[in-house]
């Protein structure tokens, strides 16, 4: 992927969660920015850290899929202590 000079802003809490537009914007990269919400979608920096955090682990094999589905339980705070552990 090529960097593009171009730049953009990005919501730190996502205004689809009730981000606003005071003291939440972070000028990014566009190529970064984009690259967040492929990978993060709508999670917030804490979440994109749980969420890399449950998914580096040795002796797991992730699908898109599966990705998906994990970040939708961490958006809506459904990740038990057993499968954040596994
Ligand atoms: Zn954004």
């Amino acid at each position: 992927m090529k960097w593009k000079v171009t730049q953009s802003k990005h919501h730190i809490k996502p205004q689809s969660r009730g981000g606003r537009e005071i003291d939440n914007i972070v000028v990014l990269p566009h190529s970064f920015h984009k690259a967040w919400h492929l990978l993060f979608d709508t999670l917030t920096v804490e979440e994109a850290h749980l969420l890399i955090d449950m998914i580096m682990r040795p002796n797991r094999t992730w699908t898109i899929s599966l990705i998906k589905k994990l970040r939708k339980k961490i958006e809506k705070k459904d990740v038990n202590k057993q499968y954040e552990r596994g």
